[in-house]
């Protein structure tokens, strides 16, 4: 029996998420990329070697993973790469659109880099080119089988919506197909563009989904692609009442690095300007008060503080008006692990 698992927050390892540049090949309708609030430039690469040398102590508790925009465009990807195995991270990711710039898949090996990280968001060219642009399937999927051919370790990323939740039960025999080991479901939020997009046909609405239809879905057809061998991840999102609520502002180590400098906590504050930290000569130095660190203290019965800011539609009430539900922290996760 494949069941999940809340992937518990821990102080004892830590994520970097280094954007080291906001530029893309793509529009994807879902991207929450946000270049008022997250700078325009490429880092140079003098830079990035500061900012890792910033996260070496204890680095082998540390997974990095490298994103944009799209960070195989940046040209000095290979040399950053290199440059953090050197100062021994536990893991490296590079999270990619599979466009693959700069002969990326050439210019690293499997020693370098643990897992290329590919986004798709529908098991079909149709749906999957409607949402992230024409081509893209057919480039990501030449991509992945690049990657898995040369020895890469491969995960993909699929960010559940109205216009593809559909779709979701059909990415089990492409992830075999595709030789991927495992499987990231993202639930859309409302942060970046599709805040205020819509979807292209009027039947489809609004692309967040429903609760009920996240909980009829989501869980079950995780639990259908591990079965066939594959790990999967999904968002928890919704606390059972026994669950207790945990922020991971709090009790985890999340890094959020903007190419501008700003280094935010947690994803759910990236569109305001109210990061934790700074970059200042490659040194990182605490920001200004109020941020984000005095919202993670305060305790709501609603759960997440941010969710409730920023998607209050996301909670009901009871009539004496107190919640039905909490809302998890964005990074709470369940997995299946492939049997
Ligand atoms: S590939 Fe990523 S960075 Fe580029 S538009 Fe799509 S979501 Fe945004
Ligand atoms: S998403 Fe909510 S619970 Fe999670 S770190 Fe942000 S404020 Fe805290």
């Amino acid at each position: 029996m494949t069941l999940p698992q809340t992937v518990a927050f821990s102080r004892n390892s830590a994520n970097v998420f280094f954007h080291i540049l906001t530029q893309c090949n793509l529009k994807c309708r879902h991207c929450y990329i946000n270049p008022q609030q997250h700078g325009q430039n490429t880092l140079p690469l003098s830079s990035i070697v500061g900012w890792l040398e910033a996260f070496s102590e204890n680095s082998h508790t540390k997974n990095l993973i490298f994103l944009g925009g799209e960070p195989t465009l940046h040209p000095d990807l290979p040399a950053a790469i290199r440059h953090a195995r050197r100062l021994g991270f536990g893991s490296i990711t590079v999270d990619t659109n599979g466009y693959l710039f700069h002969d990326i898949l050439d210019r690293t090996d499997p020693g370098e880099v643990d897992v290329f990280s590919f986004s798709l968001d529908g098991a079909t060219r149709a749906t999957n080119d409607r949402i992230r642009g024409d081509g893209s399937f057919d480039t990501c999927v030449a991509g992945i089988r690049k990657a898995v051919s040369k020895g890469f370790d491969t995960s993909l990323i699929y960010t559940v919506s109205r216009a593809n939740i559909e779709e979701l039960k059909e990415m089990a025999p492409l992830l075999k197909n595709l030789g991927v080991g495992r499987f990231f479901i993202q639930i859309i939020g409302l942060r970046g563009r599709s805040a205020s997009q819509k979807s292209e046909t009027a039947s489809e609405g609004i692309l967040q989904i429903e609760r009920q239809q996240w909980l009829d879905t989501v869980p079950r057809i995780a639990r259908m692609i591990a079965e066939s061998g594959i790990t999967v991840s999904y968002p928890k999102v919704f606390l059972n009442p026994d669950e207790k609520f945990e922020c991971a502002g709090l009790v985890a180590d999340n890094y959020f690095i903007f190419p501008n400098g700003r280094v935010y906590r947690c994803p759910l504050c990236e569109d305001f300007p109210v990061h934790s930290l700074d970059f200042k000569e490659n040194q990182l130095v605490p920001a200004a008060k109020l941020n984000e660190s005095d919202f993670f203290q305060l305790n709501i019965p609603e759960g997440c503080v941010m969710n409730k800011l920023i998607q209050p539609q996301n909670l009901s009430y009871r009539q004496d008006g107190t919640p039905e539900y909490k809302i998890a922290c964005c990074l709470l996760k369940e997995e299946i692990r492939r049997e």
